[in-house]
């Protein structure tokens, strides 16, 4: 057994993980994401005390994975302070690495150890600070001008949903209509806080169906939701199968997306889906060296 160490990089903490290339997990330490220069050195600081082969880095985004790029493996363009232009590269010091988004590495995990073993071509959608989608392709996560990046897809605004969205970008994408901030936006509440007979509830679900709905003639097999909202509210993604499968009205072979219930399906790691990915991304580098 190999030993692997996996660094999940979120908003508001980090977490290093020193595990096996069969998804175990021997050692866990987290680390509050502050500045850039802090939390990286935390992070070496952490890793030189463990002996490991590979490292994945799991990210938050947007990332630059374009190895001709001169702001290759750096954060780029964030809304979050100070974090535009951080380079992670020097995580790994001289091992060899893989680096990945977040949500592309979640998604790889399901295909290793959850719910898409079966599958060729799926998708995981996180839902809370931001909303992110990894969209894995023959098992491989989809790369083009940059990554997936399918949170900021552009859908119908509904005539009666007088929210005008929160995204500093764009206003009413996914992202902006049904993130935790959105959520906040609209009724003042956090989203575990927000009465599951809230109307807000189906506008956000409006939001997520329409994603779904974009994403799916374009391949997965199955979409997995991930995060703390889809996962912390158990009413959230039946109102998203009934208004997806209502806004696909049986066009060509999207009907094998029946049943929903087998469909749109939460995360089978849970919470788990994040430490897991950054090790999926390390047992990725074992088999490149
Ligand atoms: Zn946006």
């Amino acid at each position: 057994m190999t030993n692997l160490a996996g660094i999940e990089l979120g908003g508001t903490k980090c977490l290093c993980v020193l595990g096996t290339s069969e998804g175990g997990i021997h050692a866990q330490r987290e680390i509050p994401t502050t500045s850039p220069a802090e939390t990286v050195a935390a992070i070496r600081a952490t890793l030189a005390a463990w002996t490991f082969e590979t490292i994945g880095i799991a990210s938050f985004g947007p990332l630059d994975f374009d190895p001709g790029s001169p702001s290759h493996g750096e954060i780029v363009n964030t809304p979050k302070p100070g974090w535009s232009g951080t380079k992670l590269l020097p995580i790994a010091a001289d091992r060899p690495f893989v680096i990945d988004t977040d949500v592309n590495a979640a998604a790889l995990a399901e295909g290793l150890w959850g719910g898409a073993q079966s599958l060729d071509s799926w998708a995981y959608i996180t839902v809370g600070t931001g909303i992110g989608v990894g969209s894995i392709v023959a098992g491989t996560p989809l790369r083009g001008l940059g990554h997936s990046e399918a949170g900021h897809l552009r859908i119908p605004h509904p005539a009666e949903d007088h929210f005008a969205g929160n995204c500093p970008f764009h206003g009413d994408c996914v992202e902006g209509m049904a993130s935790g901030p959105a959520m906040k936006a609209r009724t003042g509440q956090a989203g575990p806080d927000i009465d599951p007979g809230h109307p807000a509830w189906g506008f956000a679900a409006d939001a997520l169906a329409a994603l779904c709905h974009n994403l799916l003639p374009s391949l997965p097999q199955r979409i997995f939701f991930g995060g703390g909202i889809p996962l912390g509210q158990a009413h959230l993604l039946p109102l998203i199968r009934a208004r997806l499968s209502r806004s696909l009205g049986g066009y060509g072979t999207t009907g094998r997306a029946e049943p929903m219930e087998d469909y749109i399906v939460p995360s089978t790691l849970g919470a788990g889906a994040g430490p897991l990915g950054a090790l999926a991304l390390a047992r990725a580098a074992l088999k490149a060296g």
